[in-house]
């Protein structure tokens, strides 16, 4: 059967199934994908529990884009339920909006402090202006650096300890930057202009996503079950037959090479789910606490749906460090973005440049923090780059 496929695609998260999906309804490549879980969506897979209630298993997911094109993509395959998502965050025994802006300020302060942090803000940064806090606390204005450091203190620092195990500083600024401080009273997580979530959750979007019957699907199978990637010679080989055709690997990526430049730093997450008999548990999809307990956030699902239940569940996200060995924690949720991390990618991602039929695709293979509108543009570009390697190799 292996001589069957043109291309063997590891993963069945969004970077796998958007690939699957072009190459085999584009160029009619017969595809087989294959993915060690025992369902399609990769970390973006939901389900209903046992009470009926859709969750997400591997923490909350909320779809918002700028790019039209992958909103284009998508909507291919499913009906969008607008959602614009709002976090509160719980500092000093109140709830305040994140992104931290002038109303969380309003929330916190006197009036009158209120209003000259506010104007100081828009004084330095222009209304509407979205400040990563590390440049907040560069600023020079003994106002503004009092705010940076209430923010630094309150929203950020313990927080991304738990999360990271490590200080805002220690890893790529653009992390802490995902979550800016901004200077205005827009009190949603996201600025995107396409914020929504599918109609009838994630996993009907995959399932749909990869119906094209060129495509076969394997579910419960990990890769090096059944093909091996010879990092030496390029070779790769299926089912024990010699493998001719494009390998597309959505795992991670020093699993690929067999951790031949050690292993990658990844953290994980222990997920804490629960059910009350109580229509709402908390106000908003996600409240964040920054400072109090171990865990980082709870999600309340139903808000994202829309479901009508009088019952609602929850799930807490506690992270962890990744151990490959350790069951309970062997997920590599987020690649670790320090310089130590980056550096050690930068060997795998050398080694890869030897090997033209093999593509490292996504948030694990490619280390980076990709939402999921960016894996999907991210495996659009993948294909489209794919296709003209095929065109020109005509044996493919
Ligand atoms: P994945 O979804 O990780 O898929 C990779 C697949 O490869 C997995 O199914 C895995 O089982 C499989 N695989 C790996 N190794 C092997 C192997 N050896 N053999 C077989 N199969 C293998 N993005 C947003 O846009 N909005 C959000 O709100 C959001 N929330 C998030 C919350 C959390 C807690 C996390 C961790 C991520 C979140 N994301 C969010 C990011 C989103 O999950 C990613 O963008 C998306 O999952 C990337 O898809 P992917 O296909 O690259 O990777
Ligand atoms: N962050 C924080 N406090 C918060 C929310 C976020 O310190 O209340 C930091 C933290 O380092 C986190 C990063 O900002 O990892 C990005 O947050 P985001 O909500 O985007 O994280 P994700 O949903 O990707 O886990």
């Amino acid at each position: 059967m292996s001589e069957h496929y043109e291309a063997l695609i590891v993963g069945a998260g969004f970077s796998g199934a958007v690939l699957a999906e072009r190459l085999a309804s584009q160029l009619g490549w017969r595809v087989l994908v294959v993915d060690k879980r025992e369902h399609v969506g990769g970390n973006c897979f939901d389900e209903c529990d046992e009470k009926g209630i859709l969750v997400h298993r591997y923490g909350p997911h909320i779809f918002h884009t700028d790019h039209q094109q992958v909103v284009d993509y998508l909507s291919q395959f499913t009906a969008w339920r607008p959602y614009e998502h709002r976090v509160l965050a719980s500092i000093d025994g109140q709830l305040v909006p994140l992104p931290f802006n002038l109303n969380s300020i309003d929330k916190l302060f006197t009036t009158s402090k209120a209003r000259v942090l506010a104007d100081a803000l828009v004084e330095n940064f222009g209304e509407g202006t979205r400040v990563p806090i590390l440049k907040l606390r560069e600023s020079s204005n003994p106002l503004l650096q009092e705010l940076a450091g209430f923010v630094y203190d309150k929203v950020f620092l313990n927080y991304t300890t738990k999360q990271w195990g490590c200080r805002p500083e220690d890893i790529s600024p653009e992390v802490t930057a995902r979550v800016p401080v901004i200077v205005g009273r827009d009190d949603r997580y996201f600025a995107d202009v396409f914020q929504a979530v599918p109609a009838e959750g994630y996993t009907k979007l995959f399932e749909s996503i990869l119906a094209h019957p060129k495509i076969d699907l394997r579910l419960k199978t990990d890769y090096a079950d059944i093909s091996k990637f010879n990092r030496e010679t390029g070779e790769i080989s299926l089912m024990g037959n010699t493998f001719k055709g494009v390998l597309i690997f959505t795992g991670m990526v020093d699993e690929l090479f067999g951790f031949c430049h050690g292993e990658l730093p990844y953290r994980s997450l222990r997920f804490d789910f629960q059910h009350h008999d109580q229509e709402f548990f908390q106000p908003t999809a996600v409240v964040n606490y920054p400072n109090e307990h171990t865990y980082t956030r709870i999600t309340e699902f139903k808000h994202l749906s829309g479901q009508k239940n009088s019952g609602t569940s929850i799930v807490y996200e506690y992270p962890q460090p990744y151990d490959r060995q350790n069951p309970a924690a062997n997920i590599p949720y987020y690649p670790v973005f320090d310089e130590t991390g980056k550096k050690a990618y930068e060997h795998y991602e050398a080694a890869l440049q030897g090997h033209a039929k093999v593509f490292a695709v996504g948030r694990l293979a490619q280390y980076r923090y990709l939402d999921m509108d960016d894996a999907v543009a991210n495996a659009l570009d993948v294909f489209a780059s794919l296709s003209k390697f095929a065109s020109k190799r005509r044996c493919l």
